[in-house]
């Protein structure tokens, strides 16, 4: 039976990532990937920080630069805001992941495409057998010191390893429509029961005179593409002017709240597959990648050590936490108040962020990786905002600390 080191399960910009780092480190990598073609079929908006950027090391994937963002309440009442200086970037998805791909390639990892994790046999003498499924059927089997589950949000590595899934799944829909008469470099944000319940509806523009539109919404029995049409008819209406056909549609799930444990005797996951997502937008390239750096260096130890048991694997749950889990405990908190609120709580939410000086606050304050500052920001300077929302709220704000308080949500409104 063939042996591995290092089996990435998914080629996306976590599993590229960890098997770049784990390359460089000297270790044998073999990453399969399900798909033909890495990189596609995309399924992402993509639109990311400086800093995910940063950690991919290329910005020729860069397609348009995002200074602004207009948010729409149900009755579509609006507040804008524009930063002088870039502070989001649209990008070539696909290509992100075949640049991310190549650069794992030149330090060594080797790329199987087409083949598909079906699941895991024995665990014996610190290996793991996996079974694999190749081109046109062929099944085989690999014998694997370390597993990598960075297999998206449907993770079968985790389903293998019995490791819990998160909670929620929100079903989204997005397309890519070929007019985009709005500003270039304003991303439009919908929210409400009628565009996205759950979540939100975007329209961002891609740099090539289109836009890339989406939903992600509450599972509530109405399909995330009839949300999605929705929105589009009502954008065609706002524009004044046919939008085109949508193409490159895409159907897919975002993870919301972090699962108990993201490791286990020989196996660690990833992105997606370990819900390292931003509660607030569901947004995952720059965590999953991040998370995915530190998986690689609590991995290079573990295996410099020989020790790839769950004690071990520990160091890795307990570092991303140590660097995210503040960020998403407050932000699942900030979205379980969010839910609470009905459509008309939102027009008055819209209607109080109406100020140049909480528009200035947001331009200051602003980070898509970390938007929980902005929030807290906005609620200690605007009491109309506080009076909106639960009394614990307000607790958390005026506090010192920043944890968030306990609550009891009960049901939704
Ligand atoms: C509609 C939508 C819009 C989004 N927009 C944004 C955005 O604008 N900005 C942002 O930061 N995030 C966005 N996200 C989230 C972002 O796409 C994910 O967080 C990110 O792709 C996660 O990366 P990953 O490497 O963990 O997983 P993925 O990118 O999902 O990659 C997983 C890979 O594993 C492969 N795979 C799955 N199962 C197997 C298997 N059994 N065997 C082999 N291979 C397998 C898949 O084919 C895939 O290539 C969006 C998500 C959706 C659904």
């Amino acid at each position: 039976m063939e042996e591995i080191d290092v089996l990435v399960v998914g080629a996306g910009p976590a599993g590229t990532t960890v098997a770049h780092r784990l390359a460089v480190g000297g270790h044998q990598v073999v990453v399969v990937e399900e798909h033909p073609r890495v990189g596609y079929p995309v399924q992402c908006a993509g639109l990311v920080s400086q800093r995910a950027l940063d950690l991919a090391g290329t910005t020729s994937v860069v397609r348009a630069t995002v200074r602004g963002a207009t948010v729409f309440g149900p009755s579509l009442g609006s507040v804008h805001f524009k930063a002088p200086e870039p502070r989001a970037f649209v990008i070539d998805r696909g290509g992100l992941d075949v640049a991310l791909a190549d650069r794992a390639a030149r330090a060594g990892a080797e790329f199987r495409t087409s083949v598909r994790f079906d699941g895991r046999g024995t665990s014996e003498g610190g290996r793991t057998v996996v079974r694999l499924t190749g081109p046109e059927n062929t099944r085989s089997e690999v014998s694997v010191r370390l597993v990598i589950g960075a297999d998206g949000v449907s993770s079968a590595v985790a389903r293998a390893f019995r490791l819990r899934r998160p909670v929620e799944i929100l079903p989204a829909f997005e397309a890519e429509i070929p007019r985009s008469p709005g500003d270039p470099d304003t991303v439009e944000v919908y929210l409400g029961r009628k565009f996205s319940p759950g979540l939100f509806g975007w329209w961002i523009p891609d740099g090539s005179g289109g836009a890339r539109v989406g939903v992600a919404v509450d599972a509530d029995g109405t399909s995330a593409r009839a949300y999605f049409d929705h929105l589009l008819e009502y954008l065609a209406r706002r524009f004044g002017k046919p939008l085109g056909s949508p193409t490159a549609l895409l159907v897919s799930g975002i993870p919301i709240g972090t699962v108990p444990q993201t490791h286990g005797d020989g196996v660690m996951l990833v992105g997606d597959a370990a819900a390292q997502v931003k509660p607030l937008s569901g947004g995952g390239i720059f965590t999953g990648m991040r998370c995915a750096e530190i998986a690689a260096a609590v991995a290079h130890d573990a295996l410099g050590r020989g020790d790839l048991s769950a004690t071990r694997l520990a160091d890795y749950d307990r570092a991303w936490r140590a660097e995210f889990g503040e960020e998403f405990h407050r932000a699942l908190y900030l979205r379980r108040v969010f839910q609470r609120l009905d459509d008309t709580d939102l027009d008055r939410l819209i209607a109080a962020l109406q100020g140049s000086e909480l528009a200035a606050t947001i331009v200051a304050f602003g980070d898509i990786d970390f938007p929980t500052h902005v929030a807290r920001q906005l609620l200690r300077q605007s009491p109309s905002l506080v009076r909106l929302l639960p009394k614990a709220l307000g607790a958390w704000v005026s506090s010192g600390s920043f944890r968030t308080p306990q609550l009891d949500f009960g049901g939704r409104k």
